[in-house]
């Protein structure tokens, strides 16, 4: 297995001379103390689930909806790009969870049948289609019931299955966050390849036993083992790997983006990208899923369902929808990345299959649904940034004690013309990154014929950005804020 480190680090910094997070002052002991934004988020998720099932039952002025469908998913985003997965770090869930194996233990193994990515991601479907049929960023009370589902499922997965099943195996959000953290700058990785050469009880994977200086440290219940781990794949950055290796030898290191997506090394834990059709399955839906959310919130999309309802004689909007979805994330895919494949494969040594030829570019896509996803969600971020500041101050006058101050309604965020160049530059941004990741996989795979077997994603990563551009350009339905028009 591969060792992806760079010597020892200098005082301060990562291997390989970079940044180490977990080094830097304040930010690197929040890191290693994931309790504390668990307990923090916790605290916001009983406050959102209280206002969203006792509060106002209109969405704009509502903790639960304002904050899950505009800031939550704004700033995780956010995240993904500037750091990495800490929303998985500080997952409130997980504090739960781990709470109710103090009482509980776990006596299953994960069925081999659900191994693997596939079941997570035909919920991360699932989720994106709920969302669009029962209008959940318009219905508190349904937000604040899917967050006491959203623990209730997990309490329930991680009771019954031991390790991190949930995580690993069943979290839609987490899926995402996955695949969206092959962009981010950081990740969790060995300082120095010679101590972990030199390490035979291999703690950072299996745990530590307490000693009487330190208390007992959990292994990577991720399975990922530190010296061999490659890429963001599956990490939740939850530093319990940090905790537990005797050496202080894990880094929060940084590092260039994507790099995972090209390199297609076999990790700990993980295997090879080209080895995992679900890997590829979650690159699709991560990418494709990013345009057909998008779509849902422009104004063309009403006028194509009601032509869809016609051509099929029916009202039901769910038979719409799945219409639509199954022609946005299956149709559409199939016919692309089988074109793409087809052209791509003749440059290829050996003339893989279609399906082989598509699993390994669909990676390629990854930096543009980011982009999508980034410039979607950080447009509804940052025109309704300063809407939770009177929503939080409502929901505090409701209790009788308004010590946040009046409500102050005027507040909204960005402009749309301000929005429209950071849209702009995320998307450009996501494509320029997909044609270079792309460009990196053509090269491995056809050495002697790169830009042949590249060309056709790259046209085909053009198309997608086009169309992203479009949709950008189209008015945007302000859901869950006053700024709805
Ligand atoms: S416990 Fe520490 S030193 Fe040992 S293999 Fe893991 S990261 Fe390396
Ligand atoms: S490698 Fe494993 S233990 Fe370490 S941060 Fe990632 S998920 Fe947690």
């Amino acid at each position: 297995m591969p060792r992806r480190t760079v010597g020892p680090p200098e005082r301060g910094s990562a291997p390989g001379g970079g940044l180490d997070l977990l080094r830097v002052p304040v930010l690197g002991a929040l890191l290693r103390r994931r309790r504390v934004g668990q307990f923090a988020l916790l605290a916001v998720a009983a406050v959102l689930v209280i206002h969203g099932f006792l509060g106002p039952q209109l969405a704009p002025k509502n903790l639960a909806t304002l904050a899950v469908w505009v800031h939550y998913r704004g700033l995780l985003v956010l995240a993904l790009l500037v750091v990495g997965n800490v929303f998985c770090t500080a997952c409130p869930i997980m504090l739960a969870r781990d709470g109710l194996r103090r009482f509980v233990t776990p006596r299953f193994a994960w069925p081999r049948a659900l191994r693997g990515k596939t079941p997570a991601v035909l919920l991360l479907v699932g989720v994106l289609f709920g969302y669009e049929l029962w209008d959940w960023w318009g219905s508190p009370a349904a937000t604040a019931g899917l967050i006491v589902g959203y623990f209730a499922a997990a309490l329930l997965v991680d009771g019954l299955f031991t390790g991190a099943s949930f995580c690993k195996s069943v979290c839609p959000i987490g899926q995402f966050n996955f695949a969206g953290s092959a962009l981010s700058p950081f990740e969790v990785r060995a300082k120095d390849a010679a101590v972990c050469d030199g390490c035979s009880g291999h703690e950072c994977l299996t745990g530590a036993p307490a000693t009487p200086s330190a208390p007992a440290a959990r292994g990577c219940e991720m399975g990922l083992f530190v010296p061999s781990k490659a890429g963001n794949m599956d990490c939740t950055f939850c530093m319990d790997c940090v905790r537990a290796c005797p050496e202080d030898n894990v880094a929060l290191a940084s590092r260039a983006p994507g790099v995972e997506l090209s390199e297609d090394v076999s990790g700990s834990g993980v295997g090879r990208l080209s080895g995992r059709r679900d890997l590829s399955l979650l690159a699709l839906v991560f990418v494709f899923g990013a345009l057909a959310n998008a779509f849902g919130m422009v104004s063309p999309v009403y006028a194509l369902q009601r032509t869809i309802a016609y051509a099929l004689g029916t009202t039901s909007e769910a038979a719409v929808l799945g219409v639509l979805f199954t022609s946005l994330l299956v149709v559409e895919p199939v016919l692309l990345l089988g074109v793409a494949a087809w052209a791509s494969r003749r440059a290829m040594p050996g003339r893989p299959s279609l399906t082989s030829v598509a699993a390994r570019f669909v990676h390629g896509l990854v930096p543009l649904g980011v982009g999508v996803w980034a410039a979607h969600y950080g447009f509804h971020f940052l025109t309704g940034l300063w809407t939770i500041v009177p929503v939080a101050q409502s929901a505090a006058a409701d209790t009788g004690f308004a010590f946040l101050g009046e409500p102050t309604w005027g507040l909204g965020g960005l402009t749309e013309r301000a929005v429209q160049p950071i849209e702009t530059g995320l998307l450009l941004l996501g494509w320029l990154g997909s044609l270079m990741v792309l460009h990196r996989i053509g090269t491995r795979e056809a050495p002697g014929a790169a830009r042949a077997a590249t060309l056709p994603w790259a046209v085909l990563a053009t198309l997608l950005f086009a169309a992203a551009l479009w949709l950008m350009a189209q008015p945007m339905e302000m859901r869950g804020t006053f700024l709805d028009g």
